[in-house]
C-alpha cells in the first residue's frame, strides 16, 4: 500500500502551531542554540519572533554547519521552461488557465536550442520546468525531451506536475536525478481559494506527491511552500514537518528546500504577508540549525544585494542567468515569464561574486550515467 504523509499531517492544527511559535520566547531560542543536535522543536523555536535578535548567532553557526557538511561550494542550475501551457488556474501564477496570454510548447528543435544555449554559458545542471498540461505536455513529453538534453547535460532536475509512481520510475529511468514539487502552502482551509480550478485544487493528492517520488526511488525531492501567500513560519513548520516523515520513510533519498518568496506576475496581485529579507536569512538559518544535510537553494527570485549575502550563511545551491518564459534563452527570448525575476545579472558576474567571497562555484555534482 502507498505510503502517505496525510495521518501524520492531520495530527497538527495550523492555529495550535502558530500559537506555539508565538509563544516561544528568549530563553528557549538559547537552549537550541546551546544543543549539539536539534529536533523539529528547535526548528520551530528558531522561526520564531523570539529569534530574530538572535539572527547574527544564527548566522554564524549556519555557516559553520554548511562549511561542515558542504565545504565552501555553491552548485549552480538553470531552469529551462518547456511550456507555459496550463489547466490549472493559480492566482499567483502569470501561466494560470485564465490568463489570457499567448501559450507556447518547445518543439524539438527548439528544446535543443535552449539547451546548446545554457550549455555554451557552462551549465552542466539543468532543471526542465513546465506548466501544468496533461493533454500535450505529459510524460511522454518529457521523455523525449529528456532524450533530446540528455547528450548536453551531466544533471538533470524536473519541476512539473505531479506524477504517478510509475512515471516517476519512468522519469528515473531516463536519466533525471531530482524532482521538485511545492506543496505552495499547507494551510488547508485556505489552499482552495489559491488554486480554485484544475487537478492542483486537489490538496491531498498533491500532499502525497513525494511519497510517490520517493517510492520511485528518486535520488532527490525538492520540497518548498510560496512564501507570501500564508504566515511563512506556520507554513515552514509544517514543510519541514513533511520533510522530517520523508527522511524517516524514504531514508536513501536526499532532500533539498527552495525558497520562493512570492514575485509579482502578470494578473498577480501582491503578497498576503510580507517576508523581509531578515526574515528569509532567518528561515534559511533555521534549517540549516535544524538539519545539517538539507540541500538549501535560493533562485534569481531574490534580488542581486541578498544573493551576495547569502552566499556563505547557509545556502548550498543557486539558479543564475535565469529566463522563466518558453524560449527565453535564444528562441523567443520576449514571451511572457512565469514570474518577474530580480537577479538579471549575467552568469559570469554570479560565478564571480561567489568567487570573490572564497566559494567555489559547482556546475554539477552528478553525472546522467549514475541513474536510470
Ligand atoms: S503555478 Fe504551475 S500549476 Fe499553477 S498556474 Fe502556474 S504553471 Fe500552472
Amino acid at each position: 500500500m502507498q505510503k502517505s504523509f496525510k495521518p501524520l499531517f492531520e495530527q497538527y492544527d495550523w492555529s495550535a502551531v502558530q500559537q506555539r511559535i508565538a509563544r516561544c520566547n528568549a530563553a528557549d531560542v538559547e537552549r537550541s542554540l546551546n544543543k549539539k543536535t536539534r529536533d523539529l522543536s528547535d526548528f520551530l523555536v528558531f522561526l520564531s519572533p523570539a529569534a530574530k535578535p538572535y539572527l547574527e548567532q544564527m548566522a554564524v553557526l549556519s555557516q559553520q554547519s554548511t562549511i561542515q557538511r558542504f565545504g565552501k561550494n555553491i552548485q549552480l542550475y538553470a531552469p529551462l521552461y518547456l511550456s507555459n501551457e496550463c489547466q490549472n488556474i493559480c492566482t499567483y501564477c502569470g501561466f494560470s488557465m485564465d490568463n489570457k496570454i499567448r501559450r507556447r510548447t518547445l518543439s524539438d528543435a527548439e528544446i535543443i536550442l535552449e539547451a546548446q544555449a545554457l550549455r555554451a554559458m557552462g551549465f552542466q545542471h539543468v532543471l526542465l520546468v513546465s506548466g501544468e498540461a496533461n493533454h500535450s505536455v505529459n510524460t511522454a513529453y518529457f521523455l523525449n525531451a529528456l532524450r533530446l538534453i540528455r547528450p548536453i547535460f551531466a544533471q538533470i532536475s524536473i519541476e512539473v506536475q505531479p506524477l504517478s509512481v510509475e512515471e516517476y520510475i519512468a522519469l528515473q529511468q531516463a536519466h533525471v536525478n531530482a524532482v521538485l514539487v511545492y506543496q505552495e502552502t499547507y494551510h488547508q482551509e485556505v489552499y482552495k481559494n489559491y488554486h480554485p480550478k484544475g487537478k492542483k485544487s486537489n490538496f491531498h493528492y498533491r500532499l502525497d506527491t513525494p511519497d510517490r517520488i520517493g517510492e520511485a526511488g528518486m535520488h532527490k525531492i525538492g520540497l518548498g511552500v510560496l512564501l507570501g501567500l500564508e504566515d511563512w513560519r506556520v507554513d515552514s513548520f509544517f514543510n519541514a514537518l513533511h520533510i522530517e516523515y520523508l527522511q524517516k520513510t524514504y531514508w536513501k533519498t536526499k532532500y533539498a528546500v527552495s525558497f520562493p518568496r512570492l514575485r509579482p506576475a502578470e494578473g498577480v496581485e501582491k503578497a498576503n504577508f510580507m517576508m523581509e529579507d531578515a526574515d528569509l536569512l532567518q528561515l534559511i538559518c533555521a534549517y540549516r540549525l535544524w538539519n545539517p544535510d538539507l540541500e538549501l537553494s535560493l533562485s534569481t527570485r531574490e534580488h542581486e544585494m541578498f544573493r551576495n549575502h547569502v552566499i556563505p550563511l547557509g545556502i548550498t545551491t543557486m539558479s543564475a542567468g535565469s529566463k522563466t518564459n518558453p524560449g527565453g534563452y535564444v528562441v523567443e527570448p520576449d514571451s511572457l515569464e512565469q514570474f518577474e525575476i530580480s537577479d538579471e545579472r549575467p552568469v559570469e558576474l554570479i560565478v564571480d561574486r561567489i568567487r570573490a567571497v572564497g566559494y567555489q562555484p559547482v556546475w554539477k555534482d552528478w553525472q546522467t550515467e549514475y541513474t536510470g
